[in-house]
């Protein structure tokens, strides 16, 4: 007798007709043909069932701020910045908190339920950093929340930057975070990234690195993150995030480049919706994409997953907490619409990304802990093409968000009275 019994499944490593046996809030078994008996059981009905969606890489203080206290005319990065250091003063850990606990009940509504956010420390009351703690805890029965300590205004350039970052570590946050390209210098970036580097090995914390964010391809930090990570024996516990100047940089540079960051096992969180979005903006035409160079660290064989970043914030005034959103985006900036390549950029939605935040026991498989989203599309690349639906989440075996199947009615003579975008797709 299980506590839940999933029926046929397709799974995203292209498995079908599965159930999947629930007990204990753990994964029983994977296998075709359960007959066991169970307390619920739900009929997937050859849908694509999948372990949780992850975002690696968001900012969960500045969330559903947008308006606040003006708009973004510009649209750029460094507007952005300005604007978030004119509404830093008037945050209040109540509002903080408040906009965030929204934020996450839209996050499990998709199917998110890990999520990694930077934390502004550049202000010393630390509110921000007091008022993700607090949400951390409030929504750990559904939402694993790691939290970065980041240095929005530069570690060194913020007037108590230093500071700030130690005493946001000692409050709890979980990983040491930095920005090298907003520093004064070339140099006091890389300064600041062999501190930090530092910092996380006596303190035996991950790195996660805003790592040029910038179309300057003479913007190198990502070379002295790898080089650090190698010194302080830091590998594959580091994040280079953005990245995006890799997109503009020499090629026979970033031939050394890459293997250098497999060296180190650099863990690489490009941010497509935002990176389109905010870079090439000081190009005339042709204007660069700016992302960085995700098929070629794929082939290398980096770790590469994907970051929402943003929603409805100074620097992004869209977004919806879904991750194939994200990876919709992804597949048109990146080119790689191929099926070997959408079920690559499936997995930056999902599996990469547990392994940039360390998740332990994630997975469809036995032993593994018990949460899945039962999506409406038949496999990966369907999810991606719809953004579909997410018609059960399911965390340690009970269900704890539901949509209706998105269903429309046609009124036309001669034609079908309802139609499923999910049924479309030609049968390969
Ligand atoms: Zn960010």
């Amino acid at each position: 007798m299980f506590d839940l019994l999933i029926k046929n499944a397709n799974l995203p490593d292209g498995r079908s007709g599965i159930d999947i046996a629930v007990s204990g809030g753990k994964i029983a078994a994977v296998e075709a043909g359960i007959a066991a008996e169970a307390g619920e059981v739900i009929d997937a009905t050859g849908r694509l069932v999948s372990p949780p969606f992850v975002d690696p890489h968001f900012h969960m203080d500045a969330t559903l701020s947008l308006g606040l206290p003006r708009m973004n005319v510009s649209g750029t990065l460094l507007e952005g910045i300005q604007l978030w250091g004119e509404l830093r003063p008037m945050l209040t850990k109540e509002a903080l908190v408040e906009r965030a606990l929204r934020y996450c009940d839209l996050a499990v509504s998709q199917g998110l339920l890990y999520i990694r956010s930077h934390v502004d420390t550049s202000d010393p009351r630390l509110v921000t950093a007091e008022a993700m703690i607090e949400v951390r805890e409030r929504v750990k029965p559904y939402i694993d929340l790691q939290l970065v300590a980041f240095p929005q205004d530069g570690y060194y350039r913020a007037a108590d930057g230093v500071n700030s970052l130690e005493r946001s570590l000692d409050m709890g946050l979980d990983i040491v975070g930095g920005i090298p390209h907003f520093e004064r210098t070339m140099e006091e970036g890389g300064q600041s990234l062999a501190a930090l580097c530092r910092i996380a090995a006596e303190r035996g914390l991950p790195v996660d690195i805003h790592c040029d964010e910038t179309d300057d391809p003479m913007s190198r930090h990502i070379e002295r993150l790898a080089a650090e990570t190698v010194r302080f024996g830091l590998q594959g516990r580091v994040a280079g995030s953005h990245l995006t100047s890799m997109h503009s940089m020499d090629n026979y540079y970033v031939s050394k480049l890459i293997p250098l960051m497999a060296e180190a096992k650099i863990n690489v969180i490009p941010n497509p919706l935002i990176n389109i979005m905010l870079q090439g903006r000081h190009d005339i035409y042709p204007k660069r994409r700016g992302m960085t160079r995700v098929k070629e660290l794929l082939e290398a064989g980096l770790n590469v997953s994907f970051g929402h970043d943003c929603v409805m914030d100074p620097w992004y005034n869209m977004g919806s907490g879904d991750m194939l959103e994200v990876g919709h985006m992804a597949i048109h900036v990146a080119q790689m619409a191929g099926i070997e390549d959408k079920k690559k950029i499936f997995e930056c939605l999902t599996v990469n990304s547990a392994k940039t935040m360390g998740i332990e026991g994630y997975g469809i498989e036995k032993g593994t802990k018990a949460d899945f989203v039962i999506l409406q599309a038949r496999d990966a690349a369907e999810a991606l093409r719809l953004k579909a639906n997410r018609l059960f989440v399911i965390k340690g075996g009970k269900t704890i968000a539901k949509t209706a199947p998105r269903v429309s009615a046609l009124f036309l003579d001669g034609r079908p009275e309802t139609v499923d975008g999910a049924a479309y797709a030609p049968k390969p």
